[in-house]
């Protein structure tokens, strides 16, 4: 079989081949940098990190392209407000981006690129629009795209544009869902913003045109798949389409995988409903990165998510059990025999998670043939029909599961730890204690273990560690001391 997965702008499944050969040109639309990514982004992200390995683990070669919008309309306010560069402030989370993806095994796009290294292009690229009629400049400098001349516009949202007004203009980078709008392709500056020297004169970028020009440049004017979350249909996909297909007068993407909405508690996400989440805020609650990544990833990624804190609960101890029996597998002296029927149901276990995976990636498909190959086996373990042949089986098949789920590695405390020392020198620490003490990431075996690897590092004279291990501790209110008989801790 092959894989088949959903294109919006077919509205069909199709079978997936790449235009050329064993490899794979893939556009992700990245972050726009100012602020700290949400869990409803990273819903977004891990979809396609999914996909990602899929195709990796199914033998294709990836060139996958990823954005940072480090210029648009809420970074330049933001920015202004305080009082720094838009570089300035954009590097700060663009790092804690490329951190947090990490914190959540989310392999790094070989290429992830800043829209404001690539203003010059994206001037040249509205230059050349300009030429061929498609795009035109006001009074003040800021150029637009004209739809009315671009027939194809609508044919991703499946939208009807019919009797739209030529030359109605929208000048921010979000607008009305149902109206089309001849779009920004750059504006001119306003006073105290910030704006580049270009060959079509002083300005910024609007926020389509970035993802235009630096996917075709780095993956080609035609190219395999283009993915973001579902938000990103209308306008922005629409416009890339426009902007790019008016360009080469080639189709843009072939395949375009867009991820559905998480939701909290059945609401949409915001700040005001008090039920907005970022990534770090979660990890400090005490919930591990593990447990997070395998709820995001647990869904079908063309059905809404609800997160909901029960369900990550139900998310940790799904990872824990299979940990626990990857341990069982690993250190359990079986019989000695040759594979069998538990061999036989690994073997179909790695058919079934393929198959549900070549099915549009229908992860939660995936998921339960692996849970019931656990629920088996272990029962065969129970009852003596587990011998040594047969662990070898069952321990690729997990490392195959593995491979697109990536929550086996019990690295969680590693993972914490950076996201904690984050809170310190943020000056967070004070009010995230109580939650991290309170966690299974504190537990007193937890803690055990991270004295012991401090008095470690501390005999090594590697302070630098030592002090890492203690100031972690400290943020979950657990003090180290060194007394005549020793180390001793206790939480204050
Ligand atoms: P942004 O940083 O806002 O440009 O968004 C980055 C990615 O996250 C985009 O692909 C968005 O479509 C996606 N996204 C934003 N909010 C959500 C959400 N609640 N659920 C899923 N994806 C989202
Ligand atoms: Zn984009």
């Amino acid at each position: 079989m092959a894989l088949r997965l959903f294109n919006t702008l077919s509205g069909k499944i199709e079978e997936f081949s790449p235009i050329e050969g064993r490899e794979v040109r893939m556009y992700a639309c990245g972050p726009t940098v100012y602020d700290y990514g949400h869990i409803g982004n990273f819903r977004t992200f891990v979809a396609v990190d999914v996909l990602r390995r899929f195709l990796l683990h199914s033998g294709y070669k990836l060139r996958h392209a990823m954005n940072i919008t480090d210029v648009d309309d809420k970074i330049i306010r933001n920015s202004a407000q305080a009082g720094v560069s838009v570089r300035e402030y954009t590097r700060k989370y663009e790092q804690a981006f490329l951190e947090d993806i990490r914190t959540l095994n989310i392999e790094q796009p070989e290429f992830v690129v800043r829209a404001t290294d690539h203003v010059q292009e994206m001037a040249d690229f509205i230059a050349a629009l300009e030429k061929k009629g498609f795009a035109y400049r006001t009074e003040d400098g800021s150029y637009y795209f004209r739809i009315a001349k671009f027939p194809g516009y609508g044919k991703l949202s499946k939208k009807d544009f019919a009797g739209m007004e030529d030359g109605a203009r929208v000048d921010v980078d979000e607008y009305d869902k149902d109206n089309a709008r001849d779009f920004a392709l750059w504006k001119a500056p306003k006073p105290g913003e910030a704006f580049w020297e270009t060959a079509i004169g002083a300005g910024r970028p609007g926020w389509h045109i970035e993802c235009s020009v630096m996917s075709m440049k780095l993956l080609g004017d035609t190219f395999d798949i283009h993915a973001g979350g579902e938000d990103l249909v209308f306008p922005h996909h629409e416009n890339e389409i426009a902007q790019s297909e008016a360009q080469t007068g080639k189709p843009f993407a072939r395949l375009w995988f867009h991820v559905r909405f998480l939701l909290v508690e059945g609401q949409k996400m915001s700040k005001s409903l008090g039920n907005f989440f970022t990534l770090r805020d979660l990890v400090l609650k005490g919930y591990k990165p593990s447990s997070i990544r395998f709820l995001l990833a647990s869904g079908h990624y063309r059905t809404q998510l609800n997160f909901t804190f029960e369900a990550l609960k139900q998310a940790a101890n799904s990872v824990e059990r299979l940990r626990n029996f990857e341990l069982r597998l690993k250190t359990t002296q079986f019989p000695d025999r040759a594979a069998g029927a538990m061999a036989e149901l690994a073997g179909a276990t790695s058919r079934a998670l393929r198959a549900a995976l070549e099915d549009d990636l229908n992860t939660p498909q995936a998921l339960a043939a692996v849970f019931e190959m656990v629920r088996q086996a272990n029962a065969g373990a129970d009852a003596g029909q587990l011998g040594s042949g047969d662990v070898p089986r069952l321990l690729a098949a997990l490392r195959e599961f593995d491979a697109i789920f990536a929550v086996l590695a019990d690295d969680d405390a590693d993972k914490v730890r950076g996201v904690v020392e984050w809170a310190t020198r943020e000056g967070r620490a004070e009010q995230v204690a109580p939650q991290l003490a309170a966690s299974d990431l504190f537990a007193d075996e937890q803690v055990e273990q991270r004295v012991t690897a401090m008095e470690r590092a501390r005999k090594a004279r590697d302070f630098k560690a030592s002090d890492a291990i203690r100031a972690e501790l400290a943020a979950a209110g657990i003090v180290v001391e060194n007394t005549r008989e020793g180390v001793r801790w206790k939480r204050k």
